[in-house]
């Protein structure tokens, strides 16, 4: 069995992968600082395989005893996080990938980076192939978020081919399900509170840009395939069935019988106008393709949300 360091891991996507590699049989050590990650996640882990350090992985890292994966999913990542915690993501992406690959190449580890669809920023292709290069606007308010990944990608790379550690780099597109943090300012969260609420459902733009959203499940199992392949080369995750935002505040709707109108706010600067992954190499290479439906993962969603709601008296 293997010893496993998740940074981030009391984040939404991190705490779902301390799950997966603890029902693996796996030990898992969680590290997380909590600026955006909540104890709440991982609360509910009895295992005795299970560790929870408060850590902020920007600084040296030290752990004891050998490891075999780190997977480097410490980052604010809601457009609202990053620019409410722009040097912490700016920090987090740069500082942090290098402590994270040096404890790596310390401990003869294979690490995996959580990169992002937003490398390629408002893309010029599409749908997006992981050799497109994209379209980031470096001093935009998202320039913090998408550059520390880029640079991060970027490190991955060097040390792989300067220090020959072993490394994964995972594009991962939107993603949704039970955990995502209520505020956080993304499209799920915040439509489906306002769906269940009753209130207003903010569609930003015309709501004409588009999205593609991937059940955190089906990401995990991807993410774990591709830890498991040898592919040092980036491979986007995601789910390539697109709509637009406006389509999907209609779904919302629909699902959760709201009663909620559509209010229209201003598009956020550098709004990407489409998104679609490309999944030809996860599927050639990890032999990995989406399996929940958009309507299934939203209803699941919805329970987690609704209970969610309920303990804090909002509905
Ligand atoms: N969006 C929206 N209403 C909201 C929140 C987001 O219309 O209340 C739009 C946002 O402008 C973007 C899309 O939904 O076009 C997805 O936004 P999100 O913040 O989830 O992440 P992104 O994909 O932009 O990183």
């Amino acid at each position: 069995m293997a010893r496993v360091l998740i940074t981030g891991g009391a984040g939404f996507l991190g705490s779902h992968l301390c799950d997966f590699f603890l029902e693996q049989g796996h030990d898992v050590i969680c590290m997380d600082n909590l600026i955006t990650g909540n104890v709440e996640n991982i609360s509910h882990i009895r295992s005795s395989k299970f560790s929870f350090i408060k850590y902020d992985v920007t600084n040296y890292i030290y752990i004891e005893g050998p490891l075999d994966y780190i997977l480097h999913f410490a980052s604010p990542a809601s457009p609202i996080d990053y620019q409410l915690l722009p040097i912490q993501t700016l920090k987090v992406g740069s500082l942090g990938t290098h402590k994270a690959l040096g404890l790596a190449k310390d401990k003869k580890a294979t690490f995996l980076l959580a990169s992002t669809s937003e490398v390629y920023g408002d893309p010029l292709v599409h749908p997006q192939p992981e050799d497109y290069w994209g379209n980031v606007n470096p001093i935009g308010p998202r320039g913090v978020y998408d550059e520390a990944k880029r640079f991060a990608e970027a490190i991955t790379m060097a040390y792989h081919r300067y220090h020959a550690i072993n490394t994964r780099i995972v594009r991962i597109f939107n993603t949704y399900g039970p955990r995502m943090r209520l505020g956080d300012g993304r499209v799920v969260p915040t439509m489906m509170a306002q769906a269940l609420m009753n209130e207003p459902i903010t569609v930003f733009g015309d709501g004409k840009q588009t999205r593609s959203f991937c059940y955190v499940d089906d990401l995990v199992k991807g993410i774990y395939r591709l830890l498991m392949s040898d592919c040092t080369e980036p491979v986007n995750i995601g789910n390539p069935a697109e709509m637009t935002i406006m389509d999907f505040a209609f779904l919302l709707k629909e699902i959760t019988k709201s009663k909620s109108q559509i209010t229209f706010k201003p598009l956020p600067v550098d709004d990407p106008k489409i998104r679609q992954p490309d999944i030809s190499k996860a599927r050639d290479v990890l032999n990995w393709e989406p399996k929940v439906a958009l309507k299934e993962g939203i209803k699941t969603t919805m329970e987690w949300f609704k209970d969610r709601l309920m303990k804090e008296g909002k509905i």
